[in-house]
């Protein structure tokens, strides 16, 4: 092997510098290249997104107004499922339920003071009597509260009554549609002075639904009987006119439903008609 010289050295050493120099422009043209490309791509794909965006929007729009006009449609077709149920619920309702009110009905909880006194028929009509009372309550000063009553033939399917909380009278099973509070005094004189000055717009907005909704009830039975839902109906009490429609769950364990307007209840018997899921 020949010896190395310093010439040599010197000679490498230029030519390293040289490489370095050729090879740093060689990757720095690479480098422009691809700040090029990937400026080329941005634009495109920030245009594609653009694209994609405008695309997705306008069919987000088709969909949307789809999706209204079958709610729309499904809505109209319900409004005649409603109606036919609200005639039912008319036709099932039983117009010789006594809804009367006694005086010595209402039982006061055993938390409040011991007092009852009734002050009468706020309003008395076929299928709704409201009756006024004044009951005591568990409050230290205004211990004595004006209360509404109320029995109605028409269920919550027909008409949503006023069903107030914190009443201290016992309300189970005793078949109230309505309990209002109205007014809590220190007196029972100040209560009836209350209620003498106030009783012409006492609970005017429930009378009025209660108004609407007796029309209404009176023109279903007029027009409707329950034969014009013979299909509908899946059971059947054989003493009275009360059944139970596919529009009713089917009762648990394949039982018959009772009829409660028996002493003691009577069991329903089937039609035949089978339960819509
Ligand atoms: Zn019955």
């Amino acid at each position: 092997m020949d010896k190395i010289t310093v010439e040599q050295v010197q000679a490498n050493r230029e030519a390293i510098s040289k490489l370095h120099d050729e090879g740093e422009a060689a990757r720095k043209g690479w480098q422009d290249k691809r700040q090029e490309v990937d400026r080329e791509y941005r634009d495109k794909i920030w245009e594609l997104e653009q694209a994609k965006r405008e695309e997705l929007n306008s069919l987000e729009d088709k969909q949307s107004s789809v999706t209204a006009h079958y709610d729309q449609r499904i809505a109209e077709q319900y409004q005649t499922i409603e109606k036919a149920k609200c005639i039912l619920e008319c036709l099932s309702l039983d117009p010789n339920r006594d809804l009367s009110i006694a005086d010595d009905e209402i039982e006061i909880s055993r938390y409040a003071k011991e007092y009852t006194e009734s002050l009468g028929y706020l309003f008395d009509d076929d299928y709704l009597k409201i009756k006024v009372f004044i009951v005591g309550n568990r409050k230290p000063k205004n211990c004595y509260s004006l209360i509404a009553i109320g029995k109605s033939l028409f269920t919550e399917e027909l008409i949503k009554y006023r069903h107030d909380y914190g009443i201290d009278i016992i309300t189970s099973y005793r078949g109230f549609s309505l309990i209002v509070s109205i007014k809590d005094m220190a007196t029972t004189a100040e209560l009836k002075d209350y209620y003498n000055k106030h009783k012409g717009k006492m609970l005017t907005e429930t009378i009025e639904e209660y108004q609407q909704a007796k029309t209404e009830y009176l023109e279903d039975i007029n027009h409707y009987t329950v034969d014009d839902f013979r299909d509908l109906i899946t059971w059947r009490c054989p003493k009275c006119k009360n059944f139970q429609t596919t529009f009713d769950s089917d009762p648990a364990f394949g039982k018959p439903p009772q009829c409660y307007r028996h002493d003691p209840y009577i069991e329903m018997v089937k039609t035949g008609v089978k339960v819509m899921s």
